[in-house]
């Protein structure tokens, strides 16, 4: 469609009619951020004066951010911990949203060892499709010819379980593309992906990896990007690409799909697309049993332009994988949501991974800042009282994200660590620091200093009733050179008996310690999206060179402490060069979809 070159979008000329209209909105909501926030507060405080919740802090109808702000306590998901189980065990009455709860969202943070559930209205969903409709037109500011090509993008469900009450509880996702938003969305001609809905849809995941994997390569001429939400899950689609490449290549020179994808549905859809195409076999054949895979993504998918996946956060340190399988193309983050709510959109998407920065937008919810500070001497009480407005943070300056949101939550932390970094018209733009607490982190797994605590107290347990055996120090990382990555927890043990434990009893250690670890980690073991635990044994004395080491280089005596997670070069290597031993976990962890409880 022409567009009117006389309106041009300040963020530069749209792609089409469609476009202009996306990004005009983006800069109606930038350039309004203050009012546009407090007409957020209003409607939400309106809706839900006479919930449960906000009655009992005596608001009388009060819509304002000053008296919202004096009342209204911050809190975290243990505080509201109480109203969700009632609404979860089914109760109806108006307790945190007027509006009712239509499902849970399962958000990998987790409490108790659990998937903390999120409220969510049925409204909700509009939000989220108004926030995915914004990413398009901004990408195609940075990359012409969308349009002329499609997306190959690894989309997959998880299991869903219901909570005593009935309501659905399931990951965000899951809720997206099981929506009549996702499965009925209109023919985008700058947003065609290779998957069918129906592979995407299938909660099997080898089958729906499969599926969406044969359609990929299928049509590698016609593929312009390749992604998945978040990096860990393209290195799973490539590492699965190493593991079946073979029976994909044979469907591919037959026309016949692979009989271990038995969903109907899936069998149904390919009837069209799997043709006998012996020369593409060979091609497949050719490229993937090369050993060298160094570049694989862009010889597989010749025309792909970028990666379009997030890299920042924890999943950062998939970054170095990323460039060697595509042969350093460039890696798009376009958003930054959550379970509790989504919450903007990357302006400037062909930026370098360490440049990415967020704009938050306004009409998502309502937003707050609480100062952050590493060596915090403030009290949370005086940190409550400083609280910041979106259009009030300053730049240079870390905030932990605050919101209040449409389905009911209030002031409740989100556990992220933003830094302003500009503004985009009155909106400021937030570089991703860190999730609070989190020590090792893999897939959407979140563990923090006191589960791995728990867990290896779990685990030395059973050296010390046989071996009288102890762990004096323990340190971990993330170990991302394997796919999936793992856990690697480096021991320090002490044996009074003189009896080395045997490798048996090591990895039954090892297993638990995953037993021990919450339920997000324990079903990405059974999903295969996070490798076995592994325990490498250290020598005696290496956590005493440890420390030299941080002191030699500027720690204070005093204050040392023991890093529970260790990621700086120069550490790893010396851990690495005192191991005597190391051992695996033998079989996954328990783990059901059924909530606990
Ligand atoms: P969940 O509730 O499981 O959807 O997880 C949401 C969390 O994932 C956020 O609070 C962030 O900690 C993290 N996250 C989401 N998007 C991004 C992003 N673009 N960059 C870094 N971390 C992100």
């Amino acid at each position: 469609m022409a567009v009117d070159s006389t309106t041009p979008s300040a963020l530069g000329p749209p792609a089409c009619e469609k476009d202009r209209k996306a990004l005009e909105f983006i800069e109606e909501m930038t350039r309004n951020a203050d009012s546009v926030q407090e007409r957020v507060l209003g409607e939400i405080l309106r809706r839900n004066s006479d919930t449960e919740y906000l009655r009992r802090f005596c608001l009388h109808g009060a819509t304002d951010r000053e008296t919202f702000k004096s009342k209204v306590p911050v809190v975290t998901y243990e505080d509201l911990l109480p109203e969700i189980q009632r609404i979860a065990n089914g109760d109806r009455s108006p307790i945190l949203s007027s509006h009712p709860i239509s499902e849970f969202l399962t958000s990998s943070g987790t409490s108790a060892g659990e998937r903390k559930l999120m409220p969510a209205i049925e409204e909700d969903l509009d939000r989220r499709q108004l926030l995915y409709s914004l990413l398009t037109p901004v990408m195609n500011l940075y990359v012409p010819g969308l349009d002329k090509g499609k997306a190959l993008y690894f989309y997959f469900i998880k299991t869903e379980s219901k909570t005593p009450g009935g309501l659905l509880a399931r990951p965000v996702l899951t809720s997206y593309y099981k929506s009549d938003h996702f499965k009925n969305r209109p023919h985008d001609p700058y947003n065609v992906i290779t998957s069918p809905t129906e592979a995407i849809l299938c909660v099997d995941s080898y089958q729906s990896m499969y599926t969406q994997m044969l359609c990929g390569l299928i049509m590698r001429r016609d593929v312009l990007r390749v992604g998945a939400v978040f990096a860990s899950g393209l290195l799973k689609a490539i590492r699965f690409l190493q593991l079946n490449w073979e029976q994909l290549a044979r469907d591919i020179r037959t026309g016949s799909l692979n009989p271990k994808v038995t969903d109907p549905a899936i069998r149904n859809s390919m009837t069209k697309t799997l043709t006998p195409n012996p020369e593409l076999a060979d091609f497949i054949a050719e490229s993937c049993s090369d050993t060298n895979w160094e570049g694989i993504v862009t010889r597989i998918w010749p025309n792909t332009k970028y990666l379009d996946v997030i890299v920042t956060g924890a999943m950062a340190q998939y970054i170095p994988t990323l460039e060697y399988y595509s042969g350093n193309l460039p890696m798009a983050c376009t958003m930054y949501a959550s379970s509790e709510s989504y919450f903007g959109l990357n302006l400037e998407p062909m930026v370098k991974p360490s440049e990415v920065t967020y704009t938050l937008m306004p009409n998502m919810c309502y937003f707050e800042f609480m100062p952050h500070v590493d060596d915090d001497v403030e009290s949370e009480e005086q940190k409550k009282k400083q609280l910041v407005e979106l259009a009030d943070v300053e730049v240079g300056k870390e905030y932990e994200l605050i919101i209040t949101t449409y389905a009911g939550l209030c002031r409740y932390k989100v556990g992220d660590i933003l830094r302003v970094t500009g503004f985009h018209n009155a909106a400021p733009q937030f570089r991703f620091v860190r999730r609070k607490n989190v020590l090792l982190s893999i897939d959407s797994d979140k563990t923090d200093e006191s589960e791995l605590q728990a867990a290896v107290e779990s685990a030395s347990e059973l050296l010390l009733k046989e071996y009288d055996t102890r762990v004096v120090e323990y340190t971990s990382y993330a170990d991302t050179n394997t796919i999936p990555g793992h856990y690697v927890v480096f021991w320090e043990m002490m044996t009074a008996s003189g009896k080395l434990p045997t490798e048996e009893v090591m990895e039954s250690c090892c297993l638990a310690m995953e037993e021990k670890l919450n339920s997000v980690y324990r079903q990405g073991r059974v999903i295969d999206s996070i490798g076995p635990l592994e325990i490498r044994v250290v020598q005696g004395g290496t956590f005493e060179e440890l420390m030299d080491y941080a002191i030699s280089r500027g720690a204070s005596i005093n204050q040392y402490k023991v890093p529970r997670c260790v990621s700086f070069t120069p550490i790893m290597e010396l851990l690495d060069a005192r191991v005597v031993s190391k051992h695996f976990s033998p079989s996954v962890p328990r783990w059901s979809p059924e909530r606990r409880g």
